[in-house]
């Protein structure tokens, strides 16, 4: 087996046509990387969040790392790294129109605010819903795959 670049083309097919995700976030020189569901628009990965240590570490540091891949075994896969921003989408006049757009995007698959939308244990029960959207801008993207030759 050998290993290949991918061009930029390559790589947001990969992305586009993808759904999960590790993202990756810092805070205090300590790394930190969960799965997540995400939609892909014009140079944006969208997801949906509780709020929790990620979303608290991407708001003290914002730049964060997402790696998406298409693996079907050793020989055959490729896998994509993001460099962006984390920017939060709150349900004001500014972001409204972009939050309902990742709602949108999020949406086209069933139970999409599964799991993102549960914790292991119970949550406190408050007057406004606590669930978030987010954007990252992608500010970089690398790919690579595997290939025969
Ligand atoms: C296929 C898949 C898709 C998912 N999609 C989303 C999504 O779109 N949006 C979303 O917000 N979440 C999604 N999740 C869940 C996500 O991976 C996190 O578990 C969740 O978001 C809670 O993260 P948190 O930082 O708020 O953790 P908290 O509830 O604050 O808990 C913090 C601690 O819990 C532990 N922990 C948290 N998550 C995990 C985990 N996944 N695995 C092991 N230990 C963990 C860590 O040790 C961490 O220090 C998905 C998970 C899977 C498997």
């Amino acid at each position: 087996m050998h290993v290949q670049e991918m061009t930029q083309e390559e790589c947001i097919a990969i992305v586009s046509n993808g759904r999960m995700g590790n993202l990756a976030c810092a805070r205090d020189n300590r790394p930190y990387v969960v799965p997540i569901y995400y939609a892909f628009s014009e140079n944006h990965l969208y997801s949906f969040s509780m709020p929790g240590q990620k979303v608290d570490w991407m708001r003290s540091n914002p730049h964060v790392c997402v790696q998406v891949d298409n693996f079907s075994d050793q020989g055959h896969w490729q896998s994509v790294v993001m460099y962006g921003l984390y920017h939060e989408l709150p349900d004001i006049a500014g972001t409204k129109h972009e939050r309902e757009h990742a709602r949108f995007l999020l949406q086209q698959h069933a139970n999409w605010w599964e799991p993102g939308g549960l914790k292991p244990t119970p949550q406190p029960m408050t007057a406004f819903p606590t669930h978030l959207f987010y954007r990252i801008a992608i500010e970089s993207m690398t790919g690579r795959r595997s290939s025969e030759r």
